[in-house]
């Protein structure tokens, strides 16, 4: 969304956590001034992409194309009535992914399991 009181980065507000625009926080715009920060297309993709969920949104109003999509969609959980559909989440990826400016990378799938330890710390001999 834009914010009109601000200007210069303050006037690009992600829809999704009601940040602001910052050199780490790059955006993708969607339609009718709709944003999406950096941060939080990575717990979007993550989720629709590599977890397979939000397809109790499906059919929601995609607050970055603004169609009904019948497919997955993630909330924000901080704003839930912001939503994006898995056709924005890709191609907003695709386009941050692509820009120079920008550090930002798609997320990696979560390793099976999720496991955050060693393999050593899962020896069933050690105590
Ligand atoms: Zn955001
Ligand atoms: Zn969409």
């Amino acid at each position: 969304m834009h914010n009109a009181q601000a200007e210069g980065n303050a006037f690009f507000v992600c829809d999704f956590c009601h940040n602001h625009f910052a050199d780490d926080r790059p955006m993708v715009e969607g339609h009718k001034g709709a944003l999406i920060c950096g941060q939080c297309l990575t717990p979007a993709y993550t989720s629709l992409i590599h977890l397979g969920q939000g397809s109790e949104h499906a059919g929601a109003h995609c607050t970055m194309c603004l169609e009904d999509r019948a497919e997955a969609q993630w909330a924000s959980p901080a704003y839930p009535d912001a939503h994006i559909c898995v056709r924005c989440v890709k191609q907003g990826a695709g386009v941050l992914s692509k820009d120079p400016d920008f550090n930002w990378s798609k997320p990696l799938a979560p390793a099976e399991g999720s496991r955050v330890v060693d393999d050593e710390d899962l020896d069933p001999d050690v105590v």
